[in-house]
Parts: C-alpha cells; structure tokens; sequence
C-alpha cells in the first residue's frame, strides 16, 4: 500500500460519496498504516480515504499531527449526530494545501464509529476534536471545506482554488492523471473488495 498518495483538489476521487465498509483486513491495516505515515508527513491532524484516492467510510486523526505524540484515532463507518451550539474558526485540508478559510460547524456533536478492531465507540465531542471529525465526515461524503464557507468568505480563496484547477487540467493533458474512467474504474475494484 506504499503507493497511496494524496491526492488534490479538483480530483474527481475527493467528491466521490464512500460507501460503508463491511470487511477489515491485513491490507486495509497497512492502508490505515500508510495513511498515519501521510498525514504527518504533510503535518496535519486528520486525513480522509477520499484523499489518498479510496472509496471507503474510513479516516484517521491525531490531534497532535505528530508520530509519538497524541493518540492515533481511527474511524469506520462514521455517523455523526446530535448538533449543538456553533463556532467558527479557519480551516485547511491537505488536498487544498496552504488554502485556508472560515467554516461555520456545530460546536459538539455526537460520532458513532468503528475501530480497526470492528469495535462500535461513541463520543460526545468538542473543539478542536469536533471540528476535525466533521471536516473528515464532510470528505466522505464528497464535501470539501469551500463548500462550507459563505459565498463572501469563498470568493477571498477562489483564484488560489483556480490555480488547483489549472494545475489539475495541465497533468491531464500530459497525462501523468488518470482520467475519469480509469479513476472510476479502480473505485469499483476497492468498493467489489471491501464494500
Ligand atoms: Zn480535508
């Protein structure tokens, strides 16, 4: 699973809707594995299947964005409830790099999810926490922050978000991208295994 990468916006793959997972086994572990190793090496706290081009209801955060340090949390199948208060604050995302902006988000809420081991836990979170699972729950269902922010606060970012685009479009053209096709394709052999 060495070969996952994240992947930027605008790939196709970060507004894909994931699909529950129904079966864990030694690859999807070295997939988690693989993911932790990611997300610290682009220093972040939270990173999602969606980004690193996988179709599945899984992502993984350590609040302290470092190895050693903080506790590394998976979650399966996430399902998020029970909205309370609001709190705005910026945010980032690491297949947006060095793009930031002002969300809006329930202050706490309650997230159902399972461990690596197919164990259910439940939490009533807040902060920085909350903040992090909503953001990752957002990317499994194809939602990227910008979408979240008000119509004001995203035209302060779009040219930095046309510049991803460009960047996007250009390796198409040369073809170090996939197209739609083969991205589709490869989707559906994840989703066939582990869906
Ligand atoms: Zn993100």
């Amino acid at each position: 699973m060495n070969e996952l990468e994240i992947i930027f916006y605008p790939h196709p793959t970060l507004r894909h809707v994931s699909k529950p997972i129904r079966k864990v086994d030694a690859d999807l572990k070295k997939i988690v594995a693989r993911m932790f190793e990611l997300m610290y090496e682009h220093k972040g706290i939270g990173l999602a299947a969606n980004q690193v081009d996988l179709p599945l209801q899984l992502f993984v955060i350590n609040l302290e964005g470092q190895k050693d340090e903080g506790e590394e949390l998976v979650f399966i199948n996430p399902v998020i409830s029970q909205p309370k208060g609001t709190t705005t604050a910026e945010e980032g995302c690491l297949s947006i790099p060095q793009v930031y902006g002002k969300v809006t988000r329930p202050e706490s809420v309650h997230v159902k999810a399972y461990n690596l081991q197919g164990e259910a836990f439940d939490h009533r979170v807040d902060g920085l926490f909350a903040r992090a699972i909503q953001h990752e729950t957002d990317h499994l269902q194809g939602v990227l922050f910008p979408d979240r922010m008000t119509d004001n606060e995203r035209n302060m970012i779009d040219g930095e978000l046309e510049d991803f685009r460009i960047d996007f479009e250009s390796r198409r053209r040369t073809g170090s991208q996939p197209d739609d096709e083969a991205i589709q394709k490869r989707l559906a052999e994840f989703e066939a295994r582990y869906c």
